[in-house]
C-alpha cells in the first residue's frame, strides 16, 4: 500500500461481514500488511459456522445413529433397552461446539492484527462505510455479507421456520414437514427423519435437486423413500394454519398435515438489505446478486464482493477460494490467474450422503458429445450383516474421444469422503485408463471407481 494510500483512509481493506470469506481475506489479507477492519453484526464465522455447514453436519451424525444402532444387531450387538434421542442434549452440546468456533473465529481476527467491530454496517459511498455509529475511510470496501433464507408468500407462511431458527428449536418436532427441493431441503428432511420425526418433504418440480446427475436424484430418491421419508413432489403448500395439535399444512393437492414444525427451505437472496448500495448505483445481475469481475470488483471498483452475495456456488470453499485470489488480486504484487471455478467437487448430506464432481451424465451429453457411462448400484459389504436394505451408486462419466473422466457421481456412505479424493483426479484431467491403472484397496466400496470396466451405456 502506499505512504499516499495509507495518509489518506482509516483502513486499507473494511471487510462487512464476518462469515467464511469475510474472515478468511481480513486475514489474508493482514498478513500482507495491509490494515484491515471487520464488521460483524450477528456472528463470528458467519452461515457455515453458525447456521448452516457445522451444525448441519453435527445432525446428520446425530441422524445417522438412527441407522447405526439397527444395524448393528446383525453384528451381534444386543441392546439392552430401546435408544431413545434427547434432543435438548443435542443441540445444547452444538451450541457448545460453536461458542468454541466463534471464539477461535475471534482469535485468529485478533491474532492477524484486524479490527473486529460489532455492528451493521452501511456503506456511504465508494471509500466509506458507517458502523454502530462510527464512519471508516477505506481504500477497499469488501461486501461478504453472504445470504439469508427466502420464504415465498402464501397464508400462514410466517408459521415456517428458516434454516436460521430450525437447529435451535425448544422441543424436538415429532412430525416435520420441509418445503423445498433444493439440497438443504433434502437434507433436513434427511436428518429430522433420522433423527425419529415423521417427515414430509413438499417440493413443487417433479424431482428434487435440479441440477445433480438425474440418475443420483432418482436414485436418492428411493432410498430416502425406503428410510421413511414422505416425498411429496409436483405438490406445494397452499396455507399453514396453527391448530391445537400443532400446524395444519393444505397442500395443493388438497391434502392437510398436521405437523410440529415446518421448514421452508425455499432458497436464499443476498442479503442486501439497508446496506447503502442501491443509492450507490452498484450494478446487480439478473438474480439480484452482486456483480463482479475477475477481480471481484463490483461496478464501482474501490467496492469488492465474495462469497454469497455474488451468487456463484454457494459454498463455504468457494468463499475461502475466492477470499484468497481476492488478496492475491488486491494485496500482493505477484499477477494471478482467475479462480477456476470448473470441477468443484459438493457433497449432499442426505442419507445416504451423495458427493459428485464435474458434469452429470446429461450436461456430459450435451457438452462433449460422444461419452461412456460406467455405473454400478450395489449393496455394501457392511449391510450383508446388518439386513438394511440400502444400497450404493457409482458413477463415472468419460469423454469417449480423449478417455478423460469429466464426472464421478456417488450415493452412499460417506459419499462426500470418497468424492473429494476422485475429485483431484478428475481436475487433474486424468483418463478412465489411469483410473483403471490404479490398483484398488480391498475391501472398500471406493474400490469400484478403479475396478468399473464395462461401459453400462454411451
Ligand atoms: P456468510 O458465511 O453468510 O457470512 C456473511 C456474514 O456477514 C454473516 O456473519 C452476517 O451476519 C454478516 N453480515 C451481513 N450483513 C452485514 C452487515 N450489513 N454488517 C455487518 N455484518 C453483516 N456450504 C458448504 O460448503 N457445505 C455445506 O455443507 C453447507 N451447508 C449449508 C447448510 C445450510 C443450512 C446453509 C444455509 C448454508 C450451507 N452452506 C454450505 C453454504 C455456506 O454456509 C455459504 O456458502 C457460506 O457461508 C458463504 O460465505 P460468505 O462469506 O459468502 O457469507
Amino acid at each position: 500500500m502506499s505512504e499516499t494510500t495509507a495518509a489518506q483512509y482509516d483502513w486499507d481493506l473494511f471487510v462487512i461481514g464476518a462469515g467464511s470469506g469475510g474472515v478468511r481475506a481480513a486475514r489474508t489479507a493482514a498478513a500482507t500488511g495491509a490494515r484491515v477492519a471487520v464488521a460483524e453484526d450477528r456472528y463470528l464465522g458467519g452461515t457455515c459456522v453458525n447456521v448452516g455447514c457445522v451444525p448441519k453436519k453435527l445432525y446428520s451424525y446425530a441422524a445417522h445413529f438412527h441407522d447405526a444402532f439397527e444395524d448393528a444387531g446383525g453384528f451381534g450387538w444386543q441392546l439392552a433397552e430401546a435408544p431413545r434421542f434427547d434432543w435438548a442434549t443435542l443441540r445444547d452440546n452444538k451450541v457448545g461446539e460453536i461458542k468454541r468456533l466463534n471464539g477461535i473465529y475471534g482469535r485468529l481476527l485478533e491474532g492477524a492484527g484486524v479490527r473486529l467491530i460489532n455492528g451493521r454496517a452501511r456503506v456511504i459511498d465508494a471509500h466509506t462505510v458507517e458502523v454502530a455509529g462510527e464512519r471508516h475511510s477505506a481504500s477497499k470496501i469488501l461486501v461478504a455479507v453472504g445470504g439469508w433464507p427466502f420464504v415465498p408468500e402464501f397464508p400462514g407462511s410466517e408459521l415456517a421456520l428458516t434454516s436460521n431458527e430450525v437447529f435451535d428449536l425448544a422441543h424436538f418436532p415429532e412430525r416435520f414437514l420441509v418445503l423445498g427441493g433444493g439440497y438443504i431441503a433434502v437434507e433436513f428432511a434427511s436428518i429430522f427423519n433420522g433423527l425419529g420425526s415423521d417427515t414430509h418433504l413438499i417440493y413443487r418440480g417433479e424431482l428434487f435437486l435440479r441440477g445433480f446427475d438425474q440418475q443420483v436424484r432418482e436414485f436418492t430418491r428411493d432410498q430416502m423413500a425406503a428410510k421413511g421419508v414422505n416425498l411429496h413432489f409436483e405438490t406445494n403448500v397452499e396455507r399453514i394454519e396453527r391448530v391445537e395439535a400443532g400446524l395444519a399444512v393444505t397442500l395443493t393437492s388438497g391434502e392437510v398435515l398436521e405437523v410440529d414444525a415446518v421448514l421452508a427451505a425455499t432458497g436464499r437472496r443476498p442479503h442486501l438489505e439497508g446496506l447503502g448500495l442501491d443509492a450507490l448505483g452498484i450494478e446487480l445481475t439478473e438474480s439480484g446478486h452482486l456483480r463482479v469481475n475477475e477481480r471481484f470488483e463490483s461496478s464501482l471498483p474501490s467496492i469488492l464482493a465474495l462469497g454469497d452475495v455474488t451468487g456463484g456456488p454457494e459454498l463455504t470453499p468457494v468463499a475461502l477460494a475466492e477470499a484468497m485470489h481476492l488478496v492475491a488480486h488486491h494485496f500482493s504484487e505477484t499477477p494471478t490467474a482467475p479462480l477456476d471455478y470448473r470441477n468443484i467437487a459438493t457433497a449432499v448430506f442426505c442419507h445416504p450422503n451423495i458427493g459428485t464432481v464435474g458434469l452429470s451424465e446429461e450436461q456430459a451429453r450435451a457438452q462433449c458429445g460422444a461419452i461412456r457411462v460406467y455405473a454400478t448400484e450395489f449393496r455394501p459389504m457392511k449391510h450383508t450383516l446388518s439386513g438394511s436394505q440400502e444400497r450404493c451408486l457409482m458413477k463415472l462419466i468419460v469423454d469417449d474421444a480423449s478417455d478423460v473422466v469429466v464426472g464421478a457421481h456417488m450415493v452412499g456412505e460417506e459419499a462426500g469422503e470418497v468424492i473429494q479424493g476422485i475429485a483431484i483426479a478428475v481436475r487433474a484431467g486424468l483418463t478412465k485408463a489411469d483410473f483403471d491403472a490404479t490398483v484398488g484397496i480391498h475391501p472398500t466400496g471406493a474400490e469400484e471407481f478403479v475396478t468399473l470396466r464395462t461401459p453400462t451405456r454411451r
